[in-house]
Formats: structure tokens, C-alpha cells, sequence
């Protein structure tokens, strides 16, 4: 058995952590490209949402270059992602493809189910083994996370552009390498002490400016363009409210860490909407009223066609909170000149308006 994926940001590492632990082969498919992308949107139904043509252009890679097992999440939400699986192993096979899928309904069967997935992939690895190998690469995920929060950080204010980005690069092959929690805590330690050690420029003040929408668009950064490196470049500091270990907290132990961060924004949206609506809707609504004075502004990410995040687009008009939103459709006809220039146009009305409301406060 060769098992595949397909790509969500950099959970790759943590895969091949607990796969490689358990002597699991895998076969992993190239990061998102242009390639992947003219593969899945080739073979998916043209109105589909772009994680669905990212997914199955990786898939289809990964089995191109031999892999005869599919991983892949499943689940019984409201959007299309609950028939993505089922959808997708159709094509495939339409395609003449012979592969076996295992999809594991996440949001379920939680730990447990994860637990015995792996431990079925595995051939029936001892569970002591399969457990200590979940909780490396659920470590190495909250490493990578929490370095990445101080990139955004040291991003905006570097002095030589680059330098936080390419650390964090660093970083995640250190942290791909740790073969055991000590290795993940030094790798861990070090990359944050470098980073703390970035020349920055002290003097400068930047615009906080948070990062959320759709779960898929938000974490890969071939279908967002980057855009939390570009807002970097333009000295903006990143907030995301996503990332993929708090996600793997609340879909695999939910209840265990109290009041969670996605109940927040649920109750924060409750004036404006009070139930979900299916992928990432009802949280994109709380976030524009828990943020709105915290933050000078938000880049809302969305998929085109996607129906949660169109309904949560249509709602926050109507939010009494007083932040600007800059909406980004992202699909196959994206193109990075034109994200660039309306991020420019979006930080340069940030900065006015901080400035005239600067100056409003002192006159
Ligand atoms: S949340 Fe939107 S983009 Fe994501 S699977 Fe559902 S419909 Fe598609």
C-alpha cells in the first residue's frame, strides 16, 4: 500500500511525521501548482469550488506518481464539502483510475477514529506506537503554527524583506526532520530565537489586519496567492483566526478545551446570523464583530461560488461594527496582479483612515 493526500497548507509534515513513524509508504504528490490546478479543474464539474479542483488534481498526481490509497477528510457538512470524497473517487475512477479511498469522517469520530485509521493503515501497529506517532505530528502542527505567528509579526516590521519568510522555510524542514518531541522542542526554540533576532525597525507602528474566510483558501497559500506574504511586504500585520492546530483541536477533541475559539465567533455573530450555514460561514460573520476594534481592517478569502462564505459576504454590510473588509474571490482565473493592486488600494485606505482618525482624536 502507497497511501496519498491531497495538500492543506503545511499539514503535509505532519502526515509524513505519523506515517513514517509507523513504516506507512507513502507517496506524496508535488506541493499546489499550476499543473495541479489545469488537472482538477479539467476533470471537476466547472461550477465546483476551487479546494474541490485543487484536491483532485493532487489526487491525481499522487496517483500518477504511484500512490494506490487516498486519504481524505469527510464529513457531513452542510456545503459541498461533505460530498467531496464521494464525488471525487467517481471521477477518479471514471478516469480508469485503481485506487482504494479511506475517508475518515473527522468532525464524528474525532481522535478515535483517527486513531483507528491509523492504526489500519499501518498494517495494526501496537496502539501505544500509533498514539505516540498522533502526538508527535499534532506537536510538530502546533510548532509550525506558532512560529508562524511570530513571522506574521516579524514580517511587517523586518528591515530586509524576506528574511522572516525564509525562515520560517527553515523552519519547517527543521521541524519535518524531528524524529522525536526533544528534536521538535529545539527545533521549535531555535527558529523562534531567530526570529526574535530579525533586524526590525522599532519605530514603525503596523496595520493589524486579519486574515480569515473558507477553512481551505485561508491555509493553502497557492490558492490565496500568498497574500499573507504580500500584505507582509506591504508592512501589514497578520492576524489569522485560523490555523490548522485549532481547527484539529475542535474537530478531534472538542469539549476538552473549554469555550473554543469557533464558539466565540459563533456567539459573536448571533445578532447577524444565528446558526450555520456550512463551512466557514457563520465564523466569518463573528469575526468582522469580534475584530472590529482590535483591527484596522480584514481580508475576507472565499472561493468562488462557495454558498457559506457568499452568505456571510452578504451579511457583513449590515454589521454595525465599523472595520473595513476586503473580500478576494479566488478560483481558477485568479490572477496575482490583480490581488496585488487591491491589496495596495486596501492597506493605502487602511492607512488614511487610521491617520484621519488620528487626527481626529487629537483635534
Ligand atoms: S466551504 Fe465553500 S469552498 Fe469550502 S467546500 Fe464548502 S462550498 Fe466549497
Amino acid at each position: 500500500m502507497k497511501v496519498t493526500w491531497p495538500h492543506l497548507g503545511h499539514s503535509d509534515i505532519v502526515l509524513k511525521s505519523l506515517f513514517r513513524d509507523l513504516g506507512v509508504d507513502m507517496v506524496i504528490a508535488p506541493p499546489n501548482n499550476k499543473h495541479s490546478l489545469t488537472l482538477g479543474v479539467k476533470h471537476s464539474p466547472e461550477f465546483v469550488c476551487l479546494p474541490f479542483k485543487l484536491t483532485l488534481g493532487n489526487m491525481i498526481e499522487g496517483l500518477e506518481l504511484g500512490g494506490d490509497t487516498i486519504i481524505m477528510a469527510a464529513g457531513s457538512g452542510l456545503c459541498r464539502f461533505g460530498y467531496y470524497a464521494k464525488v471525487q473517487e467517481r471521477i477518479l475512477r471514471d478516469l480508469g483510475y485503481e485506487f482504494d479511498m479511506v475517508t475518515t469522517a473527522l468532525f464524528e469520530s474525532k481522535i478515535v477514529g483517527v486513531a483507528r485509521l491509523v492504526k489500519r493503515l499501518s498494517g495494526g501497529a501496537p496502539l501505544s506506537k500509533v498514539i505516540a506517532a498522533i502526538r508527535l505530528g499534532l506537536a510538530k502542527l502546533s510548532a509550525m503554527d506558532d512560529i508562524e505567528r511570530a513571522v506574521h509579526r516579524v514580517r511587517a516590521i523586518e528591515i530586509n524583506k524576506g528574511i522572516a519568510t525564509k525562515l520560517f522555510q527553515e523552519a519547517i524542514n527543521a521541524i519535518d526532520y524531528a524524529s522525536d518531541m526533544s528534536g521538535l522542542k529545539k527545533a521549535k526554540m531555535d527558529y523562534i530565537a531567530q526570529l526574535n533576532d530579525v533586524a526590525v525597525d522599532t519605530k514603525i507602528d503596523p496595520l493589524k489586519v486579519g486574515v480569515m474566510g473558507e477553512f481551505y483558501v485561508v491555509l493553502e497559500p497557492f490558492a490565496n496567492m500568498d497574500v499573507e506574504i504580500e500584505l507582509g511586504k506591504l508592512g501589514v500585520e497578520v492576524k489569522r483566526s485560523l490555523f490548522v492546530s485549532h481547527w484539529t483541536k475542535f474537530s478531534l477533541f472538542l469539549n476538552a478545551f473549554g469555550v473554543t475559539e469557533k464558539e466565540k465567533t459563533h456567539r459573536a455573530a448571533m445578532p447577524y446570523l444565528k446558526r450555520d450555514v456550512g463551512g466557514d460561514g457563520w465564523e466569518s460573520v463573528g469575526e468582522v464583530v469580534l475584530h472590529a476594534h482590535s483591527y484596522n481592517g480584514l481580508v475576507h478569502l472565499s472561493p468562488f461560488t462557495c454558498m457559506p462564505e457568499i452568505i456571510a459576504q452578504n451579511i457583513m454590510p449590515s454589521i454595525k461594527a465599523d472595520i473595513p473588509v476586503l473580500t478576494l474571490i479566488s478560483d481558477e482565473q485568479m490572477g496575482r496582479a490583480g490581488m496585488l493592486t487591491r491589496l495596495e488600494a486596501f492597506v493605502d485606505l487602511l492607512h488614511r483612515r487610521r491617520s484621519a482618525s488620528l487626527a481626529g482624536a487629537l483635534g
